[in-house]
């Protein structure tokens, strides 16, 4: 007889680079039975586990079904009391827009216990690979990270508060609805001039990025052919970006000074 309470662990995977995992995370995917994965997992960071884990894709894409979300809770809970290890890997940080709360309220209220391992977030990862320092003190006194998508019944940030508000944007699931965003902001008072990032596909080997203005971001996303999964960077630390991109370009060696 097992004596284990069922249980199932989190997992954040970073936002693609295995090399950004945490150990814990690691150690959780070497020991797992059985996996749960999004689709923005990077297959390198899936290629890390147990190689006997029963490989369970749960991803739905742009989709918002709730009983999609129902049917990732019954299978989790089902493995759970098989007793398996059970292993719910998730993009970046599993408690950042990742549905993490719901997930570990529905286990908590079948009576399974829940660890939670923390991913380093796209939307701190993604700025720091173009050189932007969200939270530089001489431009910001902080950063926010929103969603730039409204459906799901999730809630709409106040963008008019946020263009007020001097913190680095952070704009999560915002490529699709860009110009909205944008124009929500300039009604709120942003100067059409305050710099902006897109970074698609952060830390994959897929990643591009755009540096423009807050007035040019979505001619820019469609230009640049710019699509999900992307971070947008909003703010005024984001010339710094801008000025590492110049210094590259006219002295190329100083990387390696
Ligand atoms: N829990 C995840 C976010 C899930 S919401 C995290 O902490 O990163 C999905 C959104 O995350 C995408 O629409 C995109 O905005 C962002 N995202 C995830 N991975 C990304 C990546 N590698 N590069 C850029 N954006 C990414």
């Amino acid at each position: 007889m097992t004596t284990t309470n069922p249980s199932v662990s989190l997992v954040g995977a970073g936002p693609g680079d295995p090399e950004l995992l945490t150990l814990r995370a690691l150690h959780r995917l070497q020991d797992a039975e059985v996996l749960l994965t999004d689709d923005l997992v990077d297959p390198r960071v899936l290629a890390l586990a147990n190689p006997a884990a029963r490989v369970l894709r749960v991803g739905k894409r742009g989709g918002c079904v709730s009983t999609e979300q129902r049917f990732i809770h019954e299978l989790m809970i089902r493995e759970a009391r098989s007793g398996a290890k059970v292993v719910r890997l998730k993009g970046g940080d599993p408690f950042v827009f990742g549905r993490g709360g719901e997930e570990v309220d529905a286990l908590r209220a079948a009576g399974i216990e829940v660890e939670v391992v923390n991913g380093l977030t796209s939307g701190l990862a993604a700025p720091t690979s173009i050189g932007v320092p969200v939270t530089d003190r001489r431009f910001t006194p902080g950063v926010a990270l929103v969603t730039g998508h409204n459906g799901d019944g999730g809630q709409s940030p106040d963008w008019a508060a946020l263009a007020q508000s001097r913190l680095t944007l952070v704009v999560y699931m915002g490529v699709a609805r860009c110009q909205d965003i944008v124009d929500a902001l300039r009604a709120g008072g942003m100067r059409a001039d305050m710099p902006a990032a897109v970074i698609a596909a952060a830390h994959t080997p897929r990643q591009r990025h755009a540096l423009t203005t807050l007035a040019a971001l979505p001619g820019t996303v469609k230009r640049e052919g710019l699509a999900s999964p992307a971070i947008l960077v909003i703010g005024a630390v984001v010339a710094l970006a801008a000025l590492d991109q110049l210094l590259d370009e006219a002295v190329p060696q100083r990387r390696s000074c």
